[in-house]
């Protein structure tokens, strides 16, 4: 053969091969990014897609991650998954990841700066007193906030049991939050705030202005005017069964991404996303350039400098700031109104007083008596000064400031999965409903079918538009 016609026959293949392989560029590692990447490659065959992750960070798993103090490793960011996050239960299953489950057995106070109003019994240590102390507990709530507390758990109940259909096989493609709401009749939960929702479910103000204000505080820092469905959220990730990876959430992001045979570009953020016409040009701010045909943001986009042409519009969002200091050390009981040799409970959690500094405060880990292991979330930074008066020892402080989640507003307003006509999706707008990391599963599941399903032309696709792709979507989508 020919020298020319073998060139001509290399080139023709390989200018099949391009027309088949779509390059998809993922912007962030964290559990939304590491999920596109995982469902892009379970839904595709093998050679359909080439995937890349940018990563601005030197490690993957975004706002999971570890903190070290005083050589103990705990979770920094995002902590507890519910028995229900069917997503990440199967990510650990899959990735043979150990799960460990919360100890159910801590006591509790509510603080309101002046006194506890409210205390629960610190478990005993064996079975049976246990289980006593658990009653006594259990007979305690109900003396405080009667019957209102089987309204909240129905209120709860019924949330869940719709959002379990995102898990449905018949579920459809999404391309909005809106639609996606409203196809489990969930999107009036992000409509009203959650005080409004609990006060027409019946529940009684003390209850709304305690325990769940507590929880609220406690999960997204925020007060009872966060939407019906964040609140709900939030109720479940204070239920039994709670649990998290053994060694750290962030190896479902780690494992996930190693699984899907990605390029990964980690300390590699990126500046500008632009569309020619046909690809999207990826400029990271080291002057890297990457062309693809299609571009993933799996980041919240409020906080970050990225500059798109032709440039993006979406709702304007605030995202809260969580402000996490770890203190290795013991708390002083004074601080609280109690006799220095008093037991303070494991988990502290404050009403909405303004002038209060913390949230909550919560034991990671008991040593001893004296030296312990604390998690405070506040809405302010906290000052050493202050430290040094809620605790009487203290051996080591961290402080992280998250750029947390959503300062939820009810009525909610959604960016939607597709940016613009092209190729350019969005998973992070599912965080108005609720942050979570099995939100940000949920969402990347959703925007892998979307987007394979717009590539190549999959059932719900066709419904939408007359463009035929060739079906190459894998049996499983
Ligand atoms: C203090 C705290 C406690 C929480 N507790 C819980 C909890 O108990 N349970 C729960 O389910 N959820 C919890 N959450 C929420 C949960 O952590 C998040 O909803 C979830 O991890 C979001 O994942 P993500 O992948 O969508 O976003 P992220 O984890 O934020 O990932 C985005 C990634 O994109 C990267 N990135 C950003 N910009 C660029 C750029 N320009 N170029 C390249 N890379 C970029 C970031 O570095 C990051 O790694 C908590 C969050 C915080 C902060």
């Amino acid at each position: 053969m020919e020298w020319r016609t073998v060139v001509w026959i290399i080139t023709a293949l390989l200018g099949a091969r391009h027309v088949l392989c779509n390059k998809i560029c993922i912007v962030g590692s964290g559990i939304g990014g590491s999920s596109a990447a995982h469902f892009l490659r379970k839904y595709s065959e093998e050679e359909a897609v080439e995937i890349h992750v940018f990563e601005r960070n030197s490690n993957v798993g975004g706002r999971m991650a570890m903190v070290e103090l005083a050589g103990d490793k705990f979770e920094a960011g995002g902590s507890i998954l519910h028995p229900k996050n069917l997503h990440t239960l199967h990510y650990t299953e899959l990735l043979g990841l150990k799960r460990k489950t919360a100890s159910d057995d801590r006591d509790f106070a509510i603080w309101d700066g002046q006194k506890f109003i409210f205390k629960s019994y610190a478990s005993g240590k064996s079975g049976i007193s246990k289980k006593i102390t658990e009653l006594f507990n259990d007979l305690v709530v109900f003396w405080r906030y009667g019957a209102s507390l089987f309204k909240m758990q129905s209120f709860v109940s019924g949330l869940l049991s719709k959002f379990l259909h995102y898990y449905d096989d018949s579920r459809p493609i999404f391309y909005s939050m809106e639609e996606m709401l409203k196809w489990t009749d969930l999107y009036e939960h992000t409509q009203h705030s959650l005080e409004v929702e609990l006060a027409a479910a019946g529940l009684s103000s003390r209850l709304i202005s305690e325990l769940i204000t507590v929880i609220m505080r406690i999960n997204y820092g925020q007060n009872v005017d966060i939407s019906g469905l964040a609140g709900a959220v939030s109720l479940c990730g204070s239920g039994g069964g709670l649990w998290s990876v053994e060694g750290g959430n962030w190896q479902m992001a780690a494992g996930l991404i190693d699984m899907a045979n990605v390029s990964l570009h980690l300390n590699k953020e990126v500046a500008t996303i632009s569309f020619d016409g046909k690809n999207y040009e990826i400029n990271t701010s080291e002057g890297q350039i990457h062309h693809c045909e299609v571009a993933v943001l799996a980041t919240p986009l409020d906080e970050v400098n990225i500059t798109f042409i032709p440039a993006i519009s979406i709702p304007v969002r605030h995202l809260h700031h969580t402000y996490t200091t770890f203190v290795r050390g013991l708390l002083n009981p004074v601080y609280f109104g109690q006799l220095s040799s008093s037991r303070l409970p494991d988990l502290i959690g404050t009403v909405e007083v303004p002038s209060l500094p913390f949230s909550s405060i919560s034991v990671l880990k008991d040593y001893s008596d004296d030296d312990k292991a604390y998690k405070i979330f506040s809405r302010k930074p906290v000052a050493d000064d202050l430290l040094d008066k809620i605790f009487s020892v203290r051996k080591e402080t961290i402080r992280i400031d998250w750029a947390a989640y959503p300062h939820y507003q009810a009525p909610e307003k959604f960016a939607p999965f597709l940016l613009d006509d092209h190729h350019l999706y969005y998973i992070n707008a599912i965080e108005n409903a609720a942050s979570t990391m099995e939100m940000s599963s949920l969402a990347a599941e959703n925007v892998a079918r979307l987007i394979l399903s717009r590539l190549y032309g999959g059932p719900s696709e066709k419904s939408r538009s007359s463009d035929s792709g060739n079906a190459k979507l894998h049996s499983e989508l």
